[in-house]
């Protein structure tokens, strides 16, 4: 395994540094997250320089790479150098999962914003009485006179209140084992959203989405009808997690060299240097996992291992939490008495044990991974 950068891919790094360093990027990530706004200015940005193609094949405007997997881990983890709020941006690389389970109408819906960094899609799988566990979901969906209705609620659904589309996930009326995904159009009569609060992930909205007999056609069917698919956003979750905690170790490290406390910096201080060797350790790990991870991908036609996928969300989102509660320890005062950016990042970090699957999820997906590799 070889995860040094291209001469192709370190030059497509330094144009997103060079981006991240064109403004003060941090003033205007700071307003959209008091005002709960998603960034767009900045995504948009991003697509110019080609972010949301990164993933996808030549054919449907694709940049044609030959790692896209190691590409984008490369990108994430200069956006997260500079603090950048890349969760708002999962959908943007999944524009791949459109183009390999969708309809012609529907690749051309979502592709139709390309390069533009608007919301355009998210799925929606957890109910009221269905987290981890999704077999017990309640949303069905039925057959009548040549139209298929809709009904249900929908629970923590991110950026539904920014999205033109909702892959919403629903048990056949007619057959309880029946799972089906359908593409809906959030402007359909029966279509009602109410915002969430929560503790981080503030520039992208959550809402309770409502369905009420939401009229739907056999061509609205996402994928194949009874047909579940996995997709890599574990994988993104991980990525994300630790470009994020580079900023909070960074700025850590700089605060503690020019802190004095009885009479040295506070990195020279030992209970400081047991945090910053920890720091060090699962930085390493974090950006180890996910390379490898991506690498693979990237060898294997593109397609994450699920086992592994879980295994980085999970050890990431603990990590990343890990490093970042421990720079703000270092910079105490400063850091949870102020608007740093520290404080920003503690909180949406803290998410991510939860969404997109709890920790205790990717431990059981981890470890039944292993259970199958190792079977007689
Ligand atoms: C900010 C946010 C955004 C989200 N965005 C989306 C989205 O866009 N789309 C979407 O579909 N969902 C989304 N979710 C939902 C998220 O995936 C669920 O919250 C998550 O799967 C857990 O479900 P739950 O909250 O109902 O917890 P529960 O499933 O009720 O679990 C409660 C606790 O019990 C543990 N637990 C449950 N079963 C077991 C078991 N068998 N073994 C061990 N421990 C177990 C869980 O790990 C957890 O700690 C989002 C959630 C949040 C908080």
């Amino acid at each position: 395994m070889d995860f040094k950068l291209t001469d192709e891919q370190e030059l497509i790094v330094d144009s997103y540094r060079e981006y991240m360093e064109s403004e003060n990027w941090e003033t205007y990530f700071h307003e959209c997250d008091e005002k709960h706004e998603y960034p767009l200015r900045w995504a948009r940005g991003l697509c110019e320089l080609g972010f949301d193609q990164i993933m996808l094949p030549e054919s449907h405007g694709g940049l044609g790479l030959e790692q896209p997997a190691v590409t984008l881990m490369a990108v994430y983890e200069i956006l997260g150098k500079y603090g950048a709020p890349t969760y708002v941006l999962y959908q943007l690389p999944g524009f791949e999962t459109i183009i390999r389970e969708g309809t012609e109408e529907q690749i051309e819906a979502v592709l139709s914003t390309l390069g533009t960094g608007e919301q355009i899609w998210n799925s929606a799988c957890t109910e009221p009485g269905a987290g981890s566990d999704v077999g017990a979901l309640a949303t069905n969906y039925k057959r009548e006179n040549g139209k298929i209705y809709l009904n249900g609620t929908k629970t923590f659904i991110t950026s539904s209140l920014g999205v033109k589309y909702l892959v919403i996930m629903a048990r056949n009326a007619d057959d309880e084992s029946m799972f089906t995904e359908f593409f809906l159009d959030m402007s359909k009569p029966g279509v009602k959203l109410s915002p969430l609060t929560k503790l981080g992930l503030r520039m992208d909205s959550c809402c309770e989405v409502y369905l009420d007999n939401v009229e739907l056609e056999e061509s609205d069917i996402f994928g194949k009808e009874g047909n579940g698919f996995a997709r890599g956003e574990r994988w993104l979750v991980g990525a994300c997690d630790y470009g994020t905690a580079i900023s909070a170790f960074e700025d850590a490290m700089a605060h503690a060299n020019t802190r004095i406390a009885f009479g040295k910096p506070i990195s020279r201080q030992q209970l400081n240097q047991l945090k910053i060797a920890e720091m060090c350790i699962k930085l390493t790990n974090m950006k180890n996992m996910l390379y490898e991870a991506a690498w693979n991908a990237d060898n294997n036609g593109g397609a994450f291992d699920p086992a592994a996928a879980a295994m980085c969300k999970y050890y990431c989102a603990n990590a990343s939490f890990e490093v970042v509660d421990d720079a703000m320890q270092i910079m105490a005062g400063v850091a949870v008495a102020s608007e740093h950016r520290i404080n920003r990042i503690w909180r949406d970090l803290r998410v991510d044990r939860v969404s997109g699957g709890t920790d205790e999820m990717m431990i059981l997906a981890t470890s039944k991974g292993a259970s199958i590799k190792y079977k007689q």
